[in-house]
């Protein structure tokens, strides 16, 4: 093994995690102290309203390797976790969330697999063993759909709990987009990459910073940027009808060839159900492309992701 001392970074996530960050850090240097290497810990705080800034304040107070990157408002997970990953200086860069659903115990496995070569340690969420939940059915649902439509694999139950090494970090920080699912830029990557199975843990306290909403927008994030899917089935469900009203000008035609115009029955109430079937498959379409060209909108502006507020760095 090459250098026993090398830096690891920690970016962490936090958005009103109050009374959850002291545990955390608890769990995270328990396991980590007594590991040779030189660790740092990056919080990002998205923006909270209640008191997790002061939490994290007090413990860079004792723990001069805490640095605390605050937002100037609520930006989303990806985006507070790419505000981390872009400060973190590291060798090995591990991101985790802040709830203490990702156990810290797999740090010293993930660290030393980037060791030994890989560029990127991704843990997988098994889920098995959980009773039926809501975010459980979406989940797997959501990354059939993708997998099905995207030509990048994202395997089902991976977490925003990884390590990369530096190359892999710099090649993603080369990716700019604005509309960020992280774990499908991550398998988009390529490199050598090994996957950590691990049995989630329930949140340590406080509640989902994932409202339908967000999940919603995730959701929507990673299927209109991994895929043009949505359009080819706008242009499949288009051709259809084009023949559909092909093969009708044939059979109408029909009738006028052998003259027998007079049987045509006045159909009111199948042509109210092809246009109606037409007009919603046209506004489902105009949706999609609709979608894609605000994506394009919001991409070409050029915003950043996230605006940084204040570094407080341990030092
Ligand atoms: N989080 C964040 N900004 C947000 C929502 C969540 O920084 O807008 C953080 C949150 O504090 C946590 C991590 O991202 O550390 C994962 O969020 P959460 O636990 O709510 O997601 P879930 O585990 O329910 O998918
Ligand atoms: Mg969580």
């Amino acid at each position: 093994m090459k250098i026993r001392k090398q830096q690891v970074s920690i970016v962490i996530p936090i958005y009103n995690e109050e009374g959850v960050v002291g545990q955390i850090y608890a769990q995270i240097r328990a396991v980590v102290d007594s590991l040779p290497h030189q660790f740092k810990f990056y919080y990002v705080d998205d923006g909270s309203d209640d008191n997790t800034v002061k939490e994290v304040e007090a413990l860079a107070k004792k723990d001069r390797r805490i640095v605390l990157l605050k937002l100037s408002r609520n930006f989303g997970h990806q985006a507070a976790l790419t505000a981390g990953l872009d400060i973190a200086d590291g060798e090995v860069i591990i991101s985790m969330d802040g709830d203490g659903q990702h156990p810290p115990e797999m740090i010293p496995q993930m660290v030393e697999l980037v060791q030994s070569g890989y560029d990127i340690v991704q843990t997988q969420r098994m889920d098995d063993v959980q009773p039926f939940s809501f975010k459980k059915w979406t989940s797997s649902l959501f990354y059939k759909i993708i997998n099905k439509i995207s030509g990048t694999h994202i395997m089902p139950g991976a977490a925003d709990y990884r390590a990369l090494s530096r190359v892999a970090l710099n090649a993603l920080k080369s990716m700019p987009e604005y509309h960020r699912f992280l774990r499908g830029m991550v398998a988009w990557l390529g490199f050598s990459t090994i996957i950590l199975p691990y049995q989630p843990v329930d949140r340590i306290s406080g509640v989902s910073k994932y409202s339908i909403s967000k999940m919603i927008n995730l959701a929507i994030n990673a299927v209109f940027s991994f895929s043009l899917v949505p359009l080819y089935i706008g242009l499949s469900v288009g051709g259809v009808f084009l023949l559909l009203a092909f093969l009708e000008m044939i059979y109408v035609l029909s009738f006028w060839v052998t003259g027998n115009t007079s049987t045509m029955a006045p159909g009111w109430s199948s042509l109210m159900f092809v246009l109606l079937i037409i007009g919603g498959t046209l506004m489902v379409l105009l949706g999609f492309i609709g979608i894609y060209v605000g994506l394009i909108f919001q991409e070409a502006k050029r915003r950043p992701v996230y605006i940084i507020r204040d570094e407080k760095n341990g030092k």
